[in-house]
This record gives structure tokens, C-alpha cells and sequence, in this order.
């Protein structure tokens, strides 16, 4: 890893191992696979409304049974990455399906938010963190740190 890869690798998980990269390159694997519908592990679909405490969030995963589901705000929001966005559909969908426990275990937690957050995690922590695979996810495809 180098260049900008690997200073959003180890940004977000604070080493740049072997061990580590191939923990966390076979969770993206996990990831990349159930969207091209390599398995049956994660049902996505979206809702026509979000009231109650569905209303606090935008997208939603059942880790356990592996359904993710997108309420409506989440229209406000980019469709493609263009720049380092903490709300767009693949930045979301990476932290929501990081959350599926059939992917891979222990399924993500979400003990930090956002890339400030993410960048103060243990490496411990960060591996287990949701919107730690939004973050360099995105920063991988846009070749930065976000
Ligand atoms: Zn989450």
C-alpha cells in the first residue's frame, strides 16, 4: 500500500500490517460480494416513510438477519462520490452493510461518526466501527483522506 491509500489506511486504522489489511480487505470483500449478488446475505430495500425512532436515522441494518433498509431523507442526499461526504448512498451503504453480521463477525458497531471521530479509534476499535469503512472506503475511491 502507498500513496494516499496508505495514509488513509493508517489514518483510519492507525497501522499498515498485513494482518490488518487482510482483516479489513475481506470485510470490503464481504461487502462487494452481496452487492453483486454473490449470496443471499443482505436484503436491501428502502421504505416510503421513517417515523418514530426510525425517524433519527437514514438507513437502518438488522444485523443479525442481514436486511438493510433506506428511508426517504436519504433522497437528500449524493448518489455518487464526488468529494469526501459523510451521507452519500456509497458511503452509507458501506457502513450499513459493515453492520451484517452474516458478511462477517463480530458485525460493526457504531462507536464513532464521521471522520474525525473515526480517526481518534484504537485500531481495535476502528476495525469494528461502521462509518470507519465509510470513511476510507471513500477515501480510497476518491484517492485522498478523508
Ligand atoms: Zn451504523
Amino acid at each position: 500500500m502507498a500513496g494516499k491509500n496508505k495514509e488513509a489506511f493508517t489514518a483510519n486504522f492507525k497501522v499498515d500490517d498485513a494482518a490488518t489489511r487482510k482483516v479489513i480487505a475481506d470485510r470490503y470483500f464481504a461487502i462487494a460480494g452481496t452487492l453483486r449478488g454473490d449470496d443471499a446475505k443482505s436484503i436491501i430495500s428502502s421504505r416510503a416513510e421513517c417515523t418514530g425512532y426510525l425517524a433519527i436515522g437514514a438507513a437502518w441494518t438488522g444485523p443479525a438477519d442481514g436486511t438493510t433498509f433506506f428511508c426517504p431523507i436519504m433522497k437528500k442526499n449524493p448518489e455518487k462520490l464526488s468529494k469526501c461526504v459523510r451521507m452519500s448512498w456509497p458511503g452509507v451503504i458501506m457502513h450499513e452493510l459493515s453492520h451484517n453480521a452474516r458478511l462477517f463477525k463480530p458485525g460493526a458497531l457504531d462507536t464513532a461518526q464521521g471522520p474525525a471521530e473515526c480517526k481518534r479509534l484504537s485500531t481495535a476499535q476502528a476495525i469494528k466501527n461502521a462509518d470507519t469503512f465509510n470513511m476510507f472506503g471513500q477515501s480510497m475511491a476518491l484517492n485522498t483522506v478523508c
